[in-house]
């Protein structure tokens, strides 16, 4: 893929998140590696009214290599993940309401369902609080996302990240569904079953060859 064509998918995924309702007062963000460093959706900007030439490209140290907007002000956890994650490619980050709504208990999601997997092992965690922007929110975010390809943040929203930014589109999509269930769950004053490790081990064996040819 060119510089064009991860620019225009940037902001497909970024308008997309919106369209689906996970981005209120435009909240989030979506990045993608590229040269080195990254390219960042600007700070603010509607979605709707956001171009492949607003997006800010920064150094993995967060300095701006090009773009004429001010970068997400999220860039602290966007350089901390890829710097902590090198197989990190993409990386989107949103307020989607249910999963925003359990991040508001400080709870994580548990393996009550076993598409957690999708989300890299056996549970969802909830990094701790820190305010939005700052270096103490990306390290609390790296710390809590270890061995995992999504976080909740506190009294805040999710984070996913990817091999492309299908992928990690596709995990805050997940993620957003998964505490909803949970949230209903526990709403209804019941508590899931929990599927143990050795069976959620054996769901990550099985999506390891899982939609793929042979
Ligand atoms: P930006 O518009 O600066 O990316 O901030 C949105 C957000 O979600 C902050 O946490
Ligand atoms: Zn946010």
């Amino acid at each position: 893929m060119n510089e064009q064509e991860l620019r225009a998918e940037i902001v497909a995924v970024a308008q997309a998140i919106d369209r689906a309702g996970f981005c209120p007062s435009k909240s989030g963000n979506v990045s993608a590696r590229f040269a080195g460093g990254l390219l960042i959706t600007p700070s603010g900007l509607p979605y709707a009214r956001t171009r492949p030439e607003d997006l800010i490209h920064l150094s993995l140290d967060g300095a701006v290599l090009s773009g004429a907007r001010k970068p997400s002000s999220e860039w602290p956890f966007h350089v901390a993940i890829y710097r902590a994650r090198p197989e990190a490619q993409a990386i989107v980050h949103t307020h989607s309401p249910r999963a925003t709504a359990l991040s508001c208990t400080r709870r994580g999601i548990p393996a009550f369902h076993y598409m957690i997997a999708l989300c890299g092992g056996a549970d969802v965690r909830c990094a701790e609080y820190a305010t939005f922007g700052t270096p103490e929110l990306a390290e609390n975010a790296v710390k809590a996302l270890e061995g995992r390809k999504a976080v909740l943040l506190a009294n805040h929203g999710v984070i996913a990240l990817g091999g492309s930014l299908a992928g990690a589109h596709q995990i805050v999509a997940e993620v957003e569904n998964l505490a909803g269930q949970y949230l209903d769950i526990l709403a209804a004053g019941l508590e899931p079953a929990i599927l143990d490790g050795e069976e959620m081990e054996r769901v990550a064996a099985r999506f390891a060859g899982y939609g793929k040819v042979g």
